[in-house]
This record gives structure tokens, C-alpha cells and sequence, in this order.
């Protein structure tokens, strides 16, 4: 499904290398999750992917299902079934949240030359979902995550997951500024959309989100590179040890 090969980007702005040669591939069906120090790449690796602009890919491959992701705009990724939820959600004030999930909506289903929901289904599916995740009706109205807590703008990138229901989906440190509620409704969300057409890359820097969102298999990524892949034992390693001894093992 995903499928990424000897990934090597550097900035546009200056000569600095970030990845230096990612393999990584994700079936359908399995949680993979990148655990890593700061600053590893693992951001980058999800905004590569995803066709944020201001990275050069320097060699290497990324596809899914087969097709080019690195050929594609951005909504051509999302078309094809990639959707990133943000470790940092933007603000977008002027646009309301319904409005905004319901023209993406309709914009994925449009690509895929499918007709646009109705508004009585949209409206239907959106209570629906939202009411599992906890956001409320005024949540709904009010222009994406404007004045939104840090935990409520991650609550509502899993709406968002929820209402395009994707392929592929990457979170990068969804638990980031979650406390534990929250963190349980982000879980069941994303628990809820597993399936086995399905690929997850879970991106986080503490193992406690891997406790409720249990994955396959899991990375160690540092300085660029993917160093060490196990079973979900190596999460607990890393909560036991630290990166240290992962990374001086490796070094
Ligand atoms: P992680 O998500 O693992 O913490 P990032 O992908 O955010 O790591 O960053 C990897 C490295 O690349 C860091 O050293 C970071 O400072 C640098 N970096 C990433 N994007 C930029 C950018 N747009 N400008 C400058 N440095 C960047
Ligand atoms: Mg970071
Ligand atoms: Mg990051």
C-alpha cells in the first residue's frame, strides 16, 4: 500500500539533509508506528508525503498503491487516499468547520468521480461521528480549530479522518498536549477506522498512545534514518530505557 524507498530529502532554503535514506512499507490493514527523538525527521516525513512544500526530495521513491505520490499535488494525495492529521492543526478562521469538512468531502468523492453528498446524509454522518469524539454542535459551527483547545483541534483531525475515510492515514503526535480523556477519544476514533483495507502510521515520541492504538509494528527513527524495527516490545523498551541504549546499540 504505502510504499517508501531510500527517501532522501534536504530543505529548499538550505543545503541540510533531514532524511537520509527512509524504507518503510505499510500493508493494508497494519498500525505502523515511528517512535524517534526530536528532531529525527519524522515531521518531515509526514509533510514529504503528504507534498508540503519547501523540502527536495533528493532520491528515492514513495508510492501508494502503486502511483507516485511524489508526482502529485496535494490533493491529488488526498484524492488517492492520504490524509495526515497535524501534530501542530492549523487555524483557518473565516471558514466553518462543517463547511470546510463537507467541501473535502465533496472534493474527495468528486475525484473519484463519485456525486456529491447530500446535505440531510452529510449532516446525518457529521453528528453521527462527531458525537463518538465528543465535539459538540457549537464545535461544529465555529471556524476550523479557532479558539479550539489543543485537545479539541486534535479531536477534530480525527472528524476530519473520520468523514474522508482514507487509505492511508498518518498521525504525527496526535497525543502531543492530550491528557488522558482525550487522548481515550482520540484512540477509539482511530480504533473505530481500522480495518483491513486500511494502512496506519503512527507517529509519536511516547509510548503511552501505543497502549490504546495497539500497533503491528513499530520504528525507531534517528537522525533521518529508520535504525531498528520490531514488534510493539520495542515501544516498551523505549518507555523502560529511553532512546539511548536503542541508539548506541545501533551507532
Ligand atoms: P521530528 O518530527 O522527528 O521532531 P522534524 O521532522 O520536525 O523532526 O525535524 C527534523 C530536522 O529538520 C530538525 O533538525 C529540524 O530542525 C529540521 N527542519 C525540518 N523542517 C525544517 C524547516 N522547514 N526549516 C528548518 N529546519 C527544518
Ligand atoms: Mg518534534
Ligand atoms: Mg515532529
Amino acid at each position: 500500500m504505502l510504499e517508501i524507498k531510500d527517501l532522501h530529502v534536504e530543505l529548499e532554503e538550505e543545503e541540510k539533509k533531514i532524511l537520509k535514506g527512509v524504507n518503510l512499507t505499510v500493508e493494508p490493514g497494519k498500525v505502523h508506528a515511528i517512535m524517534g527523538p526530536n528532531g529525527s525527521g519524522k515531521s518531515t516525513l509526514s509533510y514529504v508525503l503528504s507534498g508540503k512544500e519547501g523540502y527536495e526530495v533528493t532520491g528515492g521513491s514513495a508510492s501508494l498503491d502503486g502511483e507516485d505520490l511524489l508526482e502529485m499535488e496535494t490533493e491529488e494525495r488526498a484524492a488517492a487516499g492520504l490524509f495526515l492529521a497535524f501534530q501542530y492543526p492549523v487555524e483557518i478562521p473565516g471558514v466553518g468547520n462543517m463547511t470546510f469538512l463537507r467541501t473535502a468531502v465533496n472534493a474527495q468523492r468528486k475525484a473519484r468521480g463519485e456525486d456529491e453528498i447530500s446535505a440531510g446524509d452529510f449532516l446525518k454522518e457529521v453528528r453521527a461521528k462527531a458525537k463518538t469524539l465528543k465535539i459538540d454542535a457549537d464545535m461544529l459551527k465555529r471556524p476550523v480549530n479557532v479558539g479550539f483547545s489543543g485537545g479539541e483541534k486534535k479531536r477534530n483531525e480525527i472528524l476530519q479522518m473520520a468523514m474522508l475515510e482514507p487509505k492511508m492515514c498518518i498521525l504525527d503526535e496526535t497525543d502531543s498536549g492530550l491528557d488522558v480523556d482525550a487522548m481515550k477519544l482520540v484512540s477509539e476514533g482511530v480504533n473505530a477506522l481500522r480495518d483491513a483495507g486500511r494502512g496506519f502510521l503512527v507517529i509519536t515520541h511516547y509510548q503511552r498512545l501505543l497502549d490504546h492504538i495497539k500497533p503491528d509494528v513499530v520504528h525507531i527513527m534517528a537522525d533521518g534514518r529508520i535504525v531498528k524495527t520490531g514488534g510493539p516490545e520495542l515501544a516498551l523498551e523505549v518507555e523502560n530505557n529511553g532512546y539511548a541504549d536503542i541508539l548506541a546499540e545501533v551507532a
